[in-house]
């Protein structure tokens, strides 16, 4: 599988190269792109990382690239947009993490990929995912005697609460119950709150350190309580992730999938 990697020395790109790195001989890295300042544009991948070289130099451009099956895509919005046109031109197939699309962009990339097979996740760690559906089976089995919750803790640098992710853990956790989460969903608590709702899903969020993201579903009976953890301790795993919906996407047809079809889980 010939795979081109743009944003490459972006935090999430430095990984994606690893990973591809890493899958030995299923995955080889055709090409690897950024923008036109930045500081690593005409250097070899690999020697970017510290690795062997790999023989491909960062370009600006996606078409001095080579011939390429799948391109992945963690850079912006804006960027993630062109790219997609890329690969729609070139027949190929492209996973997504980028995020933070508005709703004009999204669609502008629903149109443009509509032919393309695509992958779009928020969180690409198999571990979330695997979550998620534990968590909607649980919630489809535990019944408002159960009172549910979800926790998160992030580091010190995040802007957005509660996380993508715990919004996620909601909506599976009301998908379970059969509800939508912004019906049952209590986000915040203060003052005199009054007793909890029988059926709602509420959040709590804690910020500190280098904290990589700690997630939690709970349920909470009078005689006992589940709880559904997942402790991601490094970026890679979201890279990993990637590369696996990539390896996965190269016998799929045309369409959008999420991390759920790359595991199997629907
Ligand atoms: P980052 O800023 O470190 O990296 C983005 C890179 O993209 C930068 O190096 C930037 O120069 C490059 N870039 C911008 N425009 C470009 C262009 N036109 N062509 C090529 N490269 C270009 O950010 P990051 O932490 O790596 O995150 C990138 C995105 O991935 C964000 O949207 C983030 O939310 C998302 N993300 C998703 C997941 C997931 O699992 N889905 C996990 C982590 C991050």
């Amino acid at each position: 599988m010939r795979i081109i990697i743009t944003g490459a020395s972006g935090r999430m790109g430095q990984m994606l190269i690893r990973a591809v790195v890493q899958a030995q001989g299923a995955a080889e890295l055709v090409g690897a792109t950024e923008r036109a300042s930045a500081p690593s544009i005409g250097k070899d991948a690999g020697v970017m990382l510290g690795l062997d070289a790999l023989g491909v130099n960062i370009t600006d451009n996606l078409a001095n690239c080579g011939a390429a099956d799948v391109l992945i895509d963690f850079t912006s919005p804006e960027a993630c947009l062109n790219h997609a046109r890329f690969v729609a031109d070139h027949n190929m197939a492209m996973v997504i993490g980028t995020t933070g699309f508005d709703v004009d962009q999204q669609a502008e990339l629903d149109a443009i990929l509509k032919d393309s097979p695509t992958v779009v996740a928020a969180n690409y760690s198999v571990g979330v995912n695997l979550a998620l559906n534990l968590i909607q089976q649980a919630a489809a089995v535990l019944n408002a005697d159960y009172d549910a919750e979800i926790y998160e803790a992030h580091h010190k640098h995040k802007v957005d609460a509660p996380s993508g992710t715990a919004l996620a853990m909601g909506k599976a956790l009301a998908a379970g119950r059969d509800v939508k989460l912004d019906d049952v969903a209590v986000y915040s608590r203060e003052g005199i709150t009054g007793a909890r709702e029988s059926g709602s899903i509420g959040f709590s969020v804690v910020r500190g350190g280098n904290i990589v993201g700690d997630h939690k579903a709970m349920f909470i009976a009078d005689e006992e309580r589940i709880e559904i953890n997942h402790f991601a301790s490094d970026r890679m795993v979201f890279a990993k992730g990637a590369v696996r919906a990539a390896l996965w996407l190269k016998a799929q047809r045309a369409g959008r999938y999420d991390m759920q079809d790359v595991l199997g889980l629907k």
